[in-house]
């Protein structure tokens, strides 16, 4: 049966389609506002990072809306760490027990693949280009621009649902309100994405199945597959001193500097000056705030409510699970909304907190520990 609350949610990414999906499924009708245009009818860029690795939490989340099969058909699995170091003499790390993985997934087609779930529910209406500009939290009111048009309008849900990011607008109005704790931090290092295209005949041109790293200290590169044969590498690097972005200003110094540190991969990237000079050079933020809700009217999730570097590959995951959780409660507590978000927070928070620690952690042990001998060994003896 057709429940009669309106809901909203804000954000139509991969936790916001994926939630949409989740709340249709219990009987809402909801709206789903992204500021973007459509991305399966526009030429856009897909956001962050071209591919993600997907775990075992975001594919239990996929099981649940009957989607994870298709996603396996189109996705990676990675089974091993190989390292890169500076000789290019490699080195393995296996994720898991004989079998196991994680996927390299496209950030576009998964995203594609939600919101053609979400398009094809009768109870579900899709609203593009429709920006949230502020909450009025005391009264749930919502100022919205209309991007097509460039007009502005309200709204005034019953329920909002915030899955707009790490630079979430609902939560910025939830930051003006009385004890809402918030604090952000960016790392020294930025990110820029570079590739490896197939080779001729479209076969991978490193090991395929596998996460590539070439850890050097105080930064490094890593390297997803594609399905198309390609690698989507990821140079992840200071902003200032010497190297960094800032430092590295000609054709010239970039070819020199890759010749040198990574020197088993240079000529492998083409294009690799121009997409240096030419890709944006993303930051990479932590945000942690508490409450996600208020008075059971708002609730933020995935990174609105906690982004983290992506160093553990869990950000994605950590949004999934956020709905799987969510799921849980909406079935327990059938519309006791208050009930259902303080118990959601208070589950989630100390998960979330713990995984942006250990994500800025992980930094640490991709770029340096793992090209230690004495951390290679110490791996050997866990995994036995
Ligand atoms: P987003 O994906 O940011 O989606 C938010 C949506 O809201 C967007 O569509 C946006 O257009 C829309 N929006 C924003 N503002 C508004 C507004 N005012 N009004 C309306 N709509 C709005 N995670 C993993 O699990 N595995 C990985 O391997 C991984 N790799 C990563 C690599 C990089 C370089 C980075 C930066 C992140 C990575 N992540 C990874 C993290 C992952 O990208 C995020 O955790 C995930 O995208 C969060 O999903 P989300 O839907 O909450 O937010």
């Amino acid at each position: 049966m057709e429940k009669n609350t309106q809901l909203s949610v804000m954000g139509g990414g991969l936790v916001g389609c994926l939630l949409s999906l989740y709340l249709a499924k219990q009987g809402y009708r909801v709206d789903v506002y992204e500021r973007r245009p459509d991305l399966r009818r526009t030429d856009i860029p897909a956001g962050r990072s071209i591919n993600l690795a997907l775990s075992d939490r975001g594919w239990r989340a996929l099981e649940t809306i009957g989607i994870s099969e298709d996603i396996k058909k189109v996705a990676i699995p990675m089974y091993r760490r190989v390292m890169h170091d500076k000789s290019g003499h490699l080195s393995f790390q296996p994720y898991g027990q004989e079998g196991q993985a994680i996927y390299s997934v496209s950030r576009g087609g998964l995203n594609q693949a939600l919101l053609d779930l979400a398009e094809a529910q009768p109870t579900i209406s899709l609203h593009f280009q429709q920006q949230v500009l502020e909450v009025e939290v005391a009264s749930n009111k919502v100022t919205m621009l209309d991007n097509s048009a460039g007009q502005e309008y309200q709204i005034t849900p019953d329920v909002i649902f915030a899955a707009d990011g790490a630079f979430s607008m609902v939560r910025l109005s939830l930051q003006k309100t009385d004890r809402f704790n918030y604090e952000q931090s960016y790392l020294d290092y930025g990110y820029k994405e570079l590739s490896i295209p197939a080779a001729a005949d479209g076969s991978w041109q490193l090991e395929k199945n596998a996460l590539h790293i070439w850890p050097r200290g105080q930064y490094m590169m890593i390297a997803l597959p594609n399905i198309d044969g390609s690698f989507t590498c990821t140079l992840f690097f200071p902003f200032e001193g010497d190297p960094s972005f800032q430092s590295l200003k000609t054709e010239a110094q970039v070819h020199g500097f890759f010749q040198e540190i990574f020197p088993d991969v240079t000529a492998l990237m083409p294009e690799l000056a121009q997409e240096f000079f030419e890709n944006p050079t993303g930051s990479l933020v932590t945000v942690k705030c508490f409450p996600w809700s208020n008075a059971g009217k708002i609730l933020l999730l995935g990174d609105a409510a906690h982004a983290i570097v992506p160093f553990y590959g869990q950000g994605m995951n950590a949004g999934f699970e956020d709905c799987t959780v969510l799921r849980g409660l909406l079935e327990e507590h059938q519309g006791e909304w208050e009930t259902i978000f303080k118990t959601f927070q208070e589950v989630r928070k100390p998960n979330t907190d713990a995984i942006a620690d250990l994500a800025v952690y992980n930094f640490i042990e991709m770029r340096d520990k793992v090209a230690d001998p004495r951390f290679l060994l110490q791996k050997k003896i866990e995994s036995k």
